[in-house]
């Protein structure tokens, strides 16, 4: 028996049919409809729960969508806010759970985060670190405090990805140390220098790029500053020979 196919005016009007079937019996159909989903999930509940969980990552980028919307809504913060203001100690419990139990995804989502908006975080950190630096600093150590290993391991890491800055850093707290007056010898500055030197050592001419120390040619010890003027740059060894003494041969500071 061939199929028999409704043409699209007969297909509108059994679709009108039965909006106004539906309208004029309305609660009958809602039960049915009700009855159906219920039978249909009783008769296999893993296969219902399955697809509404497909539905659920389907969509979901909607839903996260529509729920960081609905979160951000004046009467939602306002809730929120109460809620915290009733039991703080309660929330952030739960919060602390929460994070105990997603520790990695709250990781990676931190870190997907500072990757995508790298300059604005720092900004950010900077401006703070600006605004109330006590602060900033109180923070910072308390944080080494809790987490000494932690800190450690990050500093260590952060010092091997910079030795450049590392150098110049320990270096300026070397001249703070010793409440030299003039410190201001740069990162910048420590770089031109030693492209100058076509990261050579001053003394033995020893082209060491990368692992040269700062000399100071008037050692701080005897009163030198910590200065462009009275720094160039050496390989170790002839940096500990020369130690507190005077330059193994004359050298001319750089002037730029
Ligand atoms: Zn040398």
């Amino acid at each position: 028996m061939p199929k028999k196919y409704l043409t699209e005016s007969q297909r509108e009007k059994a679709r009108e049919a039965s909006r106004k079937y539906r309208a004029a019996h309305l609660e009958t159909c809602r039960a049915r409809t009700a009855a159906s989903e219920r039978s249909r999930r009783a008769s296999d509940p893993e296969k219902c729960r399955e697809q509404l969980r497909q539905s659920y990552y389907r969509h979901i980028e909607k839903r996260r969508a529509d729920d960081r919307q609905r979160n951000q809504t004046e009467s939602r913060k306002a809730y929120k806010r109460n809620r915290y203001a009733k039991d703080p100690q309660k929330i952030r419990d739960q919060q602390k759970a929460r994070h105990l139990l997603h520790r990695e995804h709250d990781r990676e989502l931190a870190r997907q985060r500072y990757a995508k908006h790298a300059d604005d975080i720092n900004a950010i950190r900077r401006k703070a670190r600006q605004e109330d630096p006590e602060k900033y600093q109180k923070t910072e150590r308390e944080n080494r405090l809790r987490h000494p290993e932690r800190s450690r391991q990050t500093a260590n890491a952060w010092r091997k990805k910079n030795p450049q800055r590392t150098t110049v850093y320990n270096n300026k707290q070397r001249a703070r140390r010793r409440a030299i007056p003039l410190r201001d010898f740069t990162l910048a500055q420590w770089q031109t220098l030693q492209a100058a030197f076509d990261h050579r050592c001053a003394y033995c001419h020893k082209r060491c790029k990368g692992h040269l120390t700062q000399d100071h040619i008037t050692p701080l010890s005897k009163g030198g500053s910590h200065t462009l003027s009275n720094i160039i740059p050496t390989c170790k060894s002839c940096n500990c020979r020369k130690h507190t003494g005077p330059p193994p041969i004359p050298v001319q500071p750089l002037l730029l």
